[in-house]
């Protein structure tokens, strides 16, 4: 337990390794410390686990996945475990939330109503999925007759054991991400949260006990990345990664994968323009581009991090989405008042401050921010640049904090290069009233996502991910079915009695 001054106290769950349905240590023993991000007081050890650990977790995986008992499972009945999970997560919804406050520093609000909400939602969105997963009757012409019948059909089958591994910035939820679909599509996982962020997932293994999966279904081994993760990615059980991160991890995760043929899908950096045309409501546009960029401190893979506007308004935009980012309030997730949490880490910090800074010295103009803020917590301050060009630094990396380049455009026609002159392709707005111009504009930008006058919806039904080096595959909707299952088509030749 973690006593907070005057707020409920935190249970922390042991920081072991799920394995094959059991809590164990690490074979070596070995744990790292976890720190509020607020506070950067120690709150936690967790186990680190060695190839050893990941190899004894992927081959609990692997007998699961080959046992009568999973094999034989009912869809309905694994879409029952995940609703199981989900009453569960509801059930425990304030406390899972205080928890990833006190892990990843998220205003309570935001844990409870948009991580823990999200968490609920996916799971019972890929609940449903599982007895919806059909393959197609195919009418075959062969090309050489031997007077036989023959018939085709297709099934999907699930690709098997499942490695996720998950990033700090929206952790449940990314957790959740990964198991759901795994499991609804009848694989089975082993999970690798971030070394920053592990205390929610830890807590959801204690629920997936509870909820009656199957021994072995879903396994959890925190760690570092370049050993456990690695380990995960190298093990020749494991058939599929599923990945969300940095754009540099994902790649040397596809190199690894490649060797074996893995399934490999990544959700990666994004650096997503907000495009606000000057006949947009700017009631809904300026406050519609702040939120784009400043929720979860800016670490969201779609963040609207650059954001274009008409010249005739761009003095009134910039100085508006800076009007709005000095007036949101820093501090702890646990007091209500606060409206941003700190950056997840010492490293985090000092990559965003070290970012901002190239900025400055390339020419940019802060107009509110551009440091970290005073005091204990790895804070720091809502940002917004001005005179931010295409070619400087910060304009072309992946910032992943508060921070946004305001740069102002005069023709239309040049929206398309200016939007699309970065390696990502992941998120993208459009600010305006008139349809033809949104709908025009919507095409031409490379992005998996474009919203109109709206940025950051995201929905369990609506595919997601990104084009470029923003990723490769789709979480969410109907398309997750490719992610983790594969086709198996079955030819049969049928003879006899005349009726042929
Ligand atoms: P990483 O991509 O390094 O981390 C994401 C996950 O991958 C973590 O679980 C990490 O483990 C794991 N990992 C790291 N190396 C390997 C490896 N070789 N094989 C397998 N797994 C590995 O991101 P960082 O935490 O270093 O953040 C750096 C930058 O990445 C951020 O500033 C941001 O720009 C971007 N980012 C983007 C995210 C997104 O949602 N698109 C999410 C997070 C970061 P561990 O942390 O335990 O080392």
């Amino acid at each position: 337990m973690i006593e907070r001054a005057g707020g409920p106290a935190v249970r922390i769950p042991a920081g072991r390794l799920l394995i094959g349905g059991a809590w164990c240590e690490a074979i070596d023993g070995r744990t790292i410390a976890v720190y509020d991000p607020a506070t950067e007081e120690k709150i936690a050890d967790i186990a680190v686990a060695s190839a050893a650990d990941v190899g004894r977790a992927v081959e609990a995986a692997h007998r699961t996945f080959e046992s009568r008992v999973w094999q034989k499972l009912r869809p309905l009945d694994r879409g029952r475990l995940l609703e199981r999970l989900a009453l569960l997560v509801e059930r425990d919804a304030e406390e899972l939330a205080r928890l990833e406050t006190l892990d990843n520093g998220k205003p309570f609000a935001v844990s409870r109503n948009v991580d823990m909400k999200f968490a609920m939602d996916a799971l019972r969105y890929y609940g449903g999925w599982s007895s919806k997963i059909s393959g197609e009757y195919i009418a075959l012409s062969p090309f050489f007759d031997d007077g036989g019948t023959y018939r085709a059909y297709t099934e999907r089958k699930p690709v098997g054991v499942v490695g996720g591994i998950t990033p700090w910035n929206f952790p449940m939820g990314q957790a959740i991400q990964k198991i759901a679909p795994a499991i609804a599509f009848g694989c089975t996982i082993v999970l690798k949260p971030s070394e920053e962020a592990s205390l929610t997932t830890l807590r959801l293994g204690e629920l997936i006990l509870e909820a009656g999966f199957p021994e072995g279904a879903v396994n959890i081994v925190t760690g570092y990345g370049h050993e456990a993760g690695q380990a995960l990615v190298d093990h020749p059980l494991v058939r599929k990664i599923a990945f969300t991160g940095s754009t540099a991890t994902g790649q040397k995760i596809l190199e690894s994968s490649a060797r074996q043929m893995k399934r490999v899908t990544l959700e990666l950096g994004g650096k997503s323009p907000a495009i606000v045309l000057a006949d947009a409501d700017l009631n809904r546009a300026i406050p519609g581009a702040a939120n784009a960029i400043f929720p979860n401190s800016g670490q969201v893979c779609t963040a609207g991090s650059r954001l274009f506007v008409e010249a005739s308004i761009y003095d009134e935009v910039a100085r508006g989405v800076a009007e709005i980012a000095r007036n949101l309030r820093l501090g702890s997730g646990f007091d209500p008042v606060n409206e941003l949490g700190p950056l997840i880490s010492a490293r985090q910090l000092e990559r965003v401050s070290s970012l901002v800074s190239s900025g400055v010295e390339e020419g940019a103009q802060p107009l509110c921010g551009a440091g970290r803020a005073a005091g204990k917590g790895y804070f720091f301050q809502p940002t917004v640049l001005s005179g931010a060009r295409a070619d400087m630094r910060i304009a072309r990396e992946e910032v992943f904090g508060p921070v946004v380049l305001a740069m102002p455009f005069t023709d239309l026609r040049t929206i398309k290069a200016l939007a699309n002159d970065t390696v990502y392709g992941l998120g993208a707005s459009i600010w305006t009233r008139d349809l033809n111009k949104a709908h025009l504009l919507a095409d031409q930008i490379d992005a998996g996502t474009v919203w109109i006058n709206t940025h950051n919806i995201l929905d369990t039904a609506m595919p997601f991910g990104g084009t470029k080096m923003s990723g490769l595959g789709r979480e969410f909707g109907s398309e997750v079915i490719h992610a983790y299952t594969e086709p198996r088509a079955v030819c049969m030749r049928l003879d006899g009695a005349g009726l042929a």
